[in-house]
């Protein structure tokens, strides 16, 4: 592609780029494909000879579009909505441009100031602890394995040496994200040694049967070495007491690790800021940007209070990447496992700047209201229960019918093409649940996936 040709089709991608976020309803939110039918669509082998860029964009309308579920459309309200805002693709568009790999300070110095930068920013703007560590991974599920790595590491300075002990345990909640289990499976605590510790009627962690289950163990003769606490839960998001769960670990020298992959940036408005109660205790936490801060996938910011701890673990420096000591040239290799590392900072960094902590937070009250404000109308309702409680932008609940009827009423309105809502199980039974978290959708869109689902609901007591 020469320059000239690149500055034609970037002007053609950034208006089909703007024309999409104006309208991203115009596709139906969810894909409707066949599995298989892009693979089908497309040649078996690579071409051996360069095509001209027109043919990409062409081939990227009539082709990928179609498979595509649309996480833009305000009519998607499944999992964890999101938006990848208009800041957030132009800074993905740079560091794409610019191509660094900040596996060392020296390898690209801003990649790294400017992760400990924003990293910073938002430590502020949540109220987390000023001297914390942190650095961005790509997922959660990522964040998560480390500190799990983190937490051998202080339970048992042997492991990095010898391999994980078979007597360490990991606890969490029944309605932990099951990045946590698979944490543990990744660095050889195993699934057997993951304790999933009860929830109480809101499905929170019971503190109770977490100290009784690790004193348990410890009578047993295993070795604790981690609690993962959860603030919103994927299901519910339900908040743990992580107060309580702090000072189990505290007395017992566990480390303590805080998924708030989800409703971490809720505390970036100051009423919600509850959310982080206690985890300025915690040894590491997690929590996604990309999730519900506006940002396009992928960013997570990890934090750890104790980063000599994570860098014991895994520190491997070989002769090739020997660089001259400094304590403001951050190597941010010896902090985990991965090498290269993408400018992720940059879009996170434009995201913040162009909105401002208050503009990020109005979103936000402005999705929990909305969603509150549902939360009322399925109360009120003879005919739904809502099934856990609605913290914030998410809610549980389903009609008064079988497992099935609900299914239909979700299959039905995904139909549709207008919304996409996913379910879930409480208590073994099905239920409904619809998350709210892409800057598009308003009150209006809300109020109208409820009245879809009231129809579908009044077909099926016909
Ligand atoms: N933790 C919680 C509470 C989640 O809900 C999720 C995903 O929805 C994750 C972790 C995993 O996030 P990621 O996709 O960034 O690994």
């Amino acid at each position: 592609m020469t320059p000239e040709q690149f500055r034609q089709c970037g002007h053609q991608a950034i208006d089909w780029v703007a024309d999409y976020l104006a309208q991203p309803q115009r596709y139906p939110v969810l894909a409707r494909v066949q599995p298989g039918e892009l693979t089908d669509a497309l040649p078996a082998r690579g071409p051996e000879q360069g095509e001209p860029p027109e043919c990409l964009l062409a081939d990227f309308e009539r082709l990928i579009l179609p498979a595509v579920t649309h996480w833009n459309h305000p009519g998607f309200m499944a999992f964890f909505a999101n938006s990848g805002s208009a800041p957030g693709i132009l800074g993905e568009l740079l560091a794409s441009a610019l191509n660094l790999n900040g596996m060392l300070w020296k390898s690209s110095p801003a990649v790294v100031e400017l992760e400990q930068v924003t990293l910073r920013w938002l430590r502020q703007w949540t109220r987390l602890p000023e001297d914390w560590f942190g650095q961005i991974f790509d997922t959660a599920s990522v964040g998560s394995m480390h500190a799990l790595a983190a937490a051998r590491e202080a339970a048992d300075p042997n492991s990095r040496a010898k391999g994980t002990a078979s007597d360490l345990v990991v606890y969490t909640s029944e309605q932990a994200h099951s990045s946590i289990e698979k944490g543990a499976i990744a660095i050889g605590i195993g699934q057997e040694r993951v304790r999933k510790v009860p929830v109480d009627a809101e499905f929170r962690l019971r503190p109770d049967a977490l100290a009784e289950m690790i004193d348990r163990d410890v009578a047993a003769g295993l070795r604790p070495c981690a609690v993962a606490a959860t603030v919103g839960t994927t299901a519910t998001t339900s908040v743990d007491p992580v107060p309580a769960i702090a000072e189990i670990c505290r007395a017992r020298n566990i480390w303590l690790h805080v998924d708030a992959a989800y409703a971490g940036s809720a505390a970036v408005a100051e009423e919600f800021r509850w959310a982080l109660a206690g985890c300025e205790h915690a040894d590491s936490m997690v929590t996604n940007p990309h999730k519900w801060m506006f940002t396009p996938v992928d960013c997570s910011a990890f934090y750890t209070s104790r980063p000599d701890v994570l860098r014991r673990a895994f520190s491997l420096v070989p002769d090739y990447l020997a660089t001259a000591e400094d304590p403001r040239a951050v190597n941010l290799m010896d902090y985990g496992v991965p090498l290269g590392r993408r400018f992720r900072a940059l879009k996170l960094w434009f995201v913040m700047r162009s909105y401002g902590r208050e503009g990020i937070a109005g979103l936000i009250r402005e999705q929990i209201r909305v969603v509150q404000s549902l939360a009322a109308k399925i109360d009120a309702h003879p005919r739904f229960e809502r099934t856990a409680p609605t913290p914030f932008s998410t809610v549980c609940f389903r009609y008064q019918g079988t497992d099935d009827e609900n299914r239909q009423i979700q299959e039905r309105v995904n139909e549709t093409g207008e919304f996409f809502i996913s379910g879930t199980k409480l208590h073994g039974r099905f239920t409904l649940r619809l998350a709210i978290g892409n800057m598009a959708t308003t009150q209006t869109h809300v109020d109208r996936v409820w009245e879809l689902i009231q129809a579908e609901a009044a077909k099926l007591a016909r």
